[in-house]
């Protein structure tokens, strides 16, 4: 019946699945817990890129990504018949002091070439209605970054990959090619097996603000995500945690990730919460992506690893694992591969 089974209904399993459906193969996935139940149901959603400067694999996949974004969202949203979130508006960042306003013109220059002519990465002081105070009056403004809305991006998937015939389990008889995108459980899984850790989860918790700047650049201030979505919440993240105990439970340090919002927007303190949300990303040890033959499993495939950067890497991430399970095309990064990732 099925060409390939997808365990795990998080942004990877999704847009990978996306990518087999429109190379023609049948596709199942499996998730007890359904869609978007793990990382990828969250809120915050920045497609960003690195600094255009010391360029590697990771930096140049991730553009790569973030161009094909825009049509991956389109297609879905069309199959869909439902947003996703989807915006290309922009990031901007203030500027705090000389070295930093040096670095950014030497970015600047970087990003004409590494940016292929396709995005810029400007130094500016003119600022936008809505921009966060810059000490030296400059800002950077980069045109590559975009955002989507996590949860509502997941389910626009499901909808479209129902369209194609697509069905969803909690569980069901693995058939065809088995591909494990089962986040941070599959870390721990693998970890267990080889008695050590090749990678863990790392939680993050975020706000939703009732504010809308629907249309904005998204900003990044004080280390933090402040991304302005289409249905007029604004989304603030994320914390950072190696420790934890309830994954999932949002506590005092996303507090100090509102008090710090609040000192770059006092108006932010008049705003309704209108969410607040907490999961764990998937980090391999290497920090990089996953991708390939599973490491318990050889007849099996993974795509893990996605960190903080899964949903912009994910339209590139599924081409090259479509490539590789359908088309037995090998394109996937050496920094990549199973063996250096994990082993
Ligand atoms: C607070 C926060 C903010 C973030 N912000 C951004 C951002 O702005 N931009 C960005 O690009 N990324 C961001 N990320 C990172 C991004 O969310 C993750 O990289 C991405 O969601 C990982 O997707 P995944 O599909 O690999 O894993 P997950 O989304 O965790 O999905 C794994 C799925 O596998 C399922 N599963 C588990 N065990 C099994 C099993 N045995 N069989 C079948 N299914 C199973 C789970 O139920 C789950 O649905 C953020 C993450 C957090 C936590």
């Amino acid at each position: 019946m099925y060409d390939v089974t997808i365990r795990g209904a998080g942004i990877f399993g999704l847009s990978i699945a996306w990518e087999c459906v429109k190379r023609g193969a049948k596709v199942q996935i499996i998730d007890p817990h359904g869609v978007g139940a793990g990382a990828s149901g969250g809120i915050v959603g920045a497609l960003a890129p690195h600094v255009p400067e010391n360029w590697n694999a990771k930096k140049e996949l991730q553009f790569q990504s973030l161009i094909k974004a825009e049509r991956f969202w389109n297609e879905v949203e069309e199959n869909a018949q439902m947003t996703s979130g989807y915006m290309r508006t922009g990031r901007l960042q203030p500027i705090a002091d000389e070295h930093a306003l040096m670095l950014a013109k030497v970015r600047n220059c970087n990003a004409k070439e590494l940016w292929k002519g396709l995005a810029s990465f400007e130094v500016v002081s003119d600022a936008p209605t809505w921009a966060p105070p810059s000490p030296t009056g400059h800002w950077i403004y980069d045109s590559l970054s975009a955002h989507i809305h996590p949860y509502t991006a997941c389910h626009a998937l499901k909808r479209a990959l129902e369209t194609q015939g697509v069905t969803f389990h909690a569980e069901s008889e693995a058939q065809g090619m088995t591909l494990w995108a089962t986040g941070v459980h599959d870390l721990l899984r693998i970890s267990q097996a080889f008695e050590r850790p090749v990678g863990n989860g790392v939680k993050g918790q975020a706000a939703l603000f009732d504010f809308d700047k629907a249309g904005c650049a998204q900003i990044f201030a004080d280390s933090l995500h402040f991304v302005p979505h289409k249905d007029g919440s604004l989304a603030v993240g994320s914390t950072s945690e190696r420790d934890y105990i309830d994954p999932v439970a949002t506590d005092d340090v996303l507090l100090s990730v509102i008090n710090r919002a609040i000192a770059v927007f006092p108006e932010l303190a008049y705003a309704k919460i209108l969410k607040t949300w907490a999961g764990v990303r998937p980090r391999a040890k290497s920090r990089a992506p996953v991708l390939g033959r599973h490491p318990l499993d050889d007849s099996a495939y993974i795509a893990n690893g996605g960190f903080k950067i899964g949903f912009g890497i994910a339209p590139a991430v599924a081409t090259i694992m479509a490539d590789f399970m359908l088309e037995g095309k090998e394109t996937i990064p050496d920094d990549f591969s199973v063996d250096s990732c994990l082993l």
